[in-house]
């Protein structure tokens, strides 16, 4: 029973336009990819969104059962990399690295923490240069004196396939830059050739740099074989780098390359998409100074991952009135929990049941291709119901049942604020008593300046102090 379950799970696949059933290629393990970051600068809320969704997805995947591996890929050799490393003197691999940090910090920040690997496009060159050589040698690339190796889509007759375009109308189109050597005008760089200024690798067929598409199908191949299961992205990247990398990776292979194409909707900033080119994004850091980030996920996860999403503090503020009541009913029944003894009377039939119908509609929803915004209004009613039964039922079997749904459906969506375990709770008291008694001290000496800077640093570490009559209290600001 336990084995089937997971079985009934739907995704909507952008290559066949349909709702299918999840079905691995082997046993119930799921090989997923999701192309990460290009991190030549910091990751803005449109990042956060794609990868808020990933992570849901995945995690509910792990919950009905499936064995996921997730991998994704930091993009750290692009033209955009090489770029900014020249503007601003740096090198490109020290700022690329740099900022692959700061977005694994924001990342877990949001609870973003169900990759198993990432992977550097960099550490992959030699495998690259070896795909390219083969395609080379198949007759389905061909070079470009002084300027790099290409791939001839005539020579892929299902270029097209998942963008749902006509190789015909891509061959005729010229909307693509025009590069009067290239055979058909959407042909794209595998390999660009050496120029002063840029990093390069040497290479049997001339010494350069790989182009962005090769490093996705490389890092692919390398880390699951010719087909997985599930590859993933926000809806942009379709075409034309999904649509490349399948002419790439089944021209390589000869074997299908993805089962499960999944795409998420943009996050959009007055009708636009939020990016770094058109200038209207916000980056993660400053939102996380005016927000927590529990509030972005649940804000994110109140939308269904293919619908775009129109990004204003309203609905920000609008989450995070939805997270306090969600962590307070939380913090009351644990509190319940903790205070029912062993309460064994007659557990309230209706109210166990209730929450057992909660549950299944909570995982109906989400079996359908992850429909969240269902999902999250069933786990509301539950709320409800549940704040109700804490104003006279103390059942321990009803607590029991209902702590198990909130950990169940907190288990993808993830927007608990984490709670520290005792011994972190015991060093950051020791510390705190050591500052507010410091405090005292410097307004002791009338030293208010220093006092009052201790008072708002602490406060963006997520620390309120409050003077009162009995000396200075402290508590952690959970939103
Ligand atoms: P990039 O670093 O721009 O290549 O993007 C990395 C990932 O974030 C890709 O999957 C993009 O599709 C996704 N992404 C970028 N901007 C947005 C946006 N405004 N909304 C949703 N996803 C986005
Ligand atoms: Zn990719």
């Amino acid at each position: 029973m336990e084995v089937m379950k997971h079985m009934s799970v739907k995704v909507y696949n952008t290559l066949t336009r349909r709702k299918e059933e999840l079905r691995p290629i082997s046993e119930n393990r799921l090989n997923v990819y999701v192309c990460g970051p290009t991190t030549y600068d910091y990751s803005h809320l449109g990042h956060a969104r794609t990868n808020i969704s990933f992570d849901m997805i995945m995690k509910y995947l792990r919950f009905r059962g499936f064995d996921v591996f997730f991998l994704m890929n930091i993009t750290d050799i692009d033209d955009k990399i090489i770029n900014r490393a020249n503007e601003t003197g740096q090198n490109w691999k020290e700022l690329a690295h740099g900022f692959a940090d700061k977005f694994k910090e924001d990342m877990s920040a949001l609870h973003v923490n169900s990759m198993n690997k990432f992977q550097n496009a960099s550490d992959s060159i030699e495998s690259m240069i070896k795909n390219i050589q083969i395609l080379l040698d198949k007759g389905v690339a061909y070079m470009i004196e002084g300027d790099g190796v290409y791939f001839d889509i005539s020579e892929f007759p299902e270029y097209g396939k998942l963008s749902h375009q006509k190789l015909e109308d891509l061959r005729a189109g010229s909307r693509v830059d025009v590069n009067e050597k290239k055979k058909n005008p959407y042909d794209f760089a595998l390999w660009k050739f050496k120029k002063p200024g840029e990093p390069s690798w040497p290479a049997p067929f001339g010494e350069g740099r790989p182009g962005w598409h090769i490093e996705c199908s490389t890092m692919c191949n390398d880390q699951f074989g010719p087909t997985l299961d599930i590859h993933g992205g926000g809806r942009d990247l379709i075409f034309p780098h999904h649509e490349c990398e399948i002419a790439q990776s089944e021209s390589i292979t000869g074997k299908k390359f993805v089962n499960y194409w999944l795409h998420t909707g943009f996050l959009n900033i007055s009708g636009e998409k939020m990016s770094k080119s058109l200038g209207n994004f916000k980056t993660i850091r400053d939102i996380l100074k005016t927000w927590a980030p529990e509030v972005v996920r649940l804000f994110a996860v109140s939308n269904h991952y293919r619908s775009p999403v129109d990004f204003n503090p309203e609905s920000l503020e609008s989450a995070k009135s939805s997270l306090e009541r969600i962590t307070n009913a939380y913090d009351a029944l644990l509190e319940a929990l903790e205070n029912a003894g062993d309460d064994s009377s007659q557990a309230d039939e209706s109210m166990l049941n209730s929450i057992k119908e909660r549950m299944e509609k909570i995982i109906s929803a989400m079996d359908d291709d992850f429909n969240s915004p269902l999902a999250i209004s069933e786990f509301y009613g539950f709320i409800k119901d549940l704040n109700k039964y804490l104003e006279s039922g103390k059942n321990r079997k009803v607590l029991k049942e209902a702590k198990k749904l909130f950990d169940d459906a907190n288990s993808f969506f993830d927007v608990l604020p984490e709670r520290k375990d005792g011994q972190s709770d015991k060093t950051l008291e020791s510390v705190m008593e050591i500052l507010v008694d410091v405090r005292e001290k410097l307004r002791a000496k009338k030293d208010f300046e220093l006092a009052d800077l201790i008072r708002s640093r602490l406060g963006e570490a997520g620390i309120a102090l409050e003077d009162g009559k009995d000396g200075a209290k402290w508590k952690i600001r959970k939103y």
